[in-house]
């Protein structure tokens, strides 16, 4: 259970700088090099911080085709603690996620390892705008001049290359990244025969994503489900809220997933859903290895449990305050 908590207050990056005091932007001189800069540039110094700090996110993984043939697979481009997806097609391909500000070329080497050429990389879609899956789309979308597709209420912190409600935390930046067709609520595309189904979910941030497609493993059809997020983290739930309606979000994300049950759970996080032992089974020759349809309810459950928790810590703690 230790390690599991760990994994969530430690999995997402708002509370990495809780986790590692080496980020804190609080012990740096007021005059500190990237406390100058505008608040979208990122000092070189302060990506050291975070490679420091966050090892796992820096690990690499052999890049590998998760489920799915040669024409139609989902490949795994990420890290030991990010996960980015690829997915080629035809007619150009789609990726799922960039990572850091400083790992666009990262998924690039990943993609040209698999035998293709980023370049060709038609669609960028993200899962949520925070540094660790959003930095590095600037980068991946200069390379390839790629249509980026997000939603309208991650829009402004991807264009803006800040974190929405931590605007002055610049150990939060990402490279800007202009939206080409931004969407609400549902919202569908097809390209190279690949279809894909956005789903916000929001609270993790304001307009978190989550993305389904089908896939095709051993004659059957697999519905694979990469799900945003839905941990707090140091996300602000009271007084003032990370963002307005954040609660109410939550709450409506728990509702909206309660009942989904996809073949294939993925996320951004590797630890989410036992990428490690999944991965190691599909390598001793299990092509199913990631499918499993209990696996998101017990994650989703888990996260509606903790949501609750950390709620009611936030709000003594404020009151606490108030009161004094
Ligand atoms: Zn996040």
């Amino acid at each position: 259970m230790d390690i599991f908590n760990r994994i969530f207050v430690c999995g997402s990056l708002v509370s990495l700088i809780a986790c590692v005091p080496t980020v804190e932007a609080a012990e740096e001189p007021p005059t500190a090099p990237e406390t100058k800069l505008a608040p979208n540039k990122i000092s070189a110094e302060t990506m050291a911080k975070w490679r420091a700090g966050v090892p796992s996110w820096y690990a690499p993984v052999e890049p590998f085709r998760i489920i799915g043939n040669e024409k139609n697979g989902i490949y795994f481009v990420g890290t030991e603690g990010l996960a980015m997806y690829f997915i080629p097609t035809d007619e150009g391909h789609i990726v799922l996620d960039g990572g850091m500000p400083d790992q666009g070329s990262y998924v690039a080497e990943a993609i040209r390892k698999l035998g293709y050429d980023p370049e060709d990389i038609a669609v960028l879609i993200n899962s949520h705008a925070h540094l660790d899956h959003s930095g590095g789309l600037a980068e991946l979308k200069e390379l390839s001049g790629a249509t980026v597709m997000a939603s309208e209420g991650d829009r402004s912190a991807l264009e803006g290359g800040f974190y929405l409600g931590s605007e002055q935390d610049t150990n939060l930046n990402a490279p800007p990244v202009k939206v080409n067709i931004p969407f609400s609520g549902g919202f569908s595309f097809e390209h190279g025969g690949v279809a894909m189904t956005a789903k916000v979910t929001p609270g993790h941030s304001r307009g978190c994503t989550s993305w389904t497609m089908n896939v095709e493993q051993d004659g059957k059809n697999h519905e694979v489900l990469f799900f945003c997020s839905a941990t707090v983290a140091a996300n602000r739930l009271v007084g003032p809220p990370q963002y307005e309606g954040i609660v109410a979000d939550y709450r409506k994300t728990f509702a909206m997933t309660k009942d989904w049950k996809p073949d294939v759970f993925l996320s951004n996080h590797p630890q989410f859903f036992g990428f490690k032992a999944k991965r190691e089974k599909l390598l001793a020759g299990d092509p199913l290895a990631f499918v499993g349809n209990e696996d998101f309810p017990k994650f989703i459950a888990k996260m509606a449990v903790d949501f609750e928790t950390g709620l009611e810590k936030q709000s003594l703690k404020h009151n606490a305050i108030m009161s004094e």
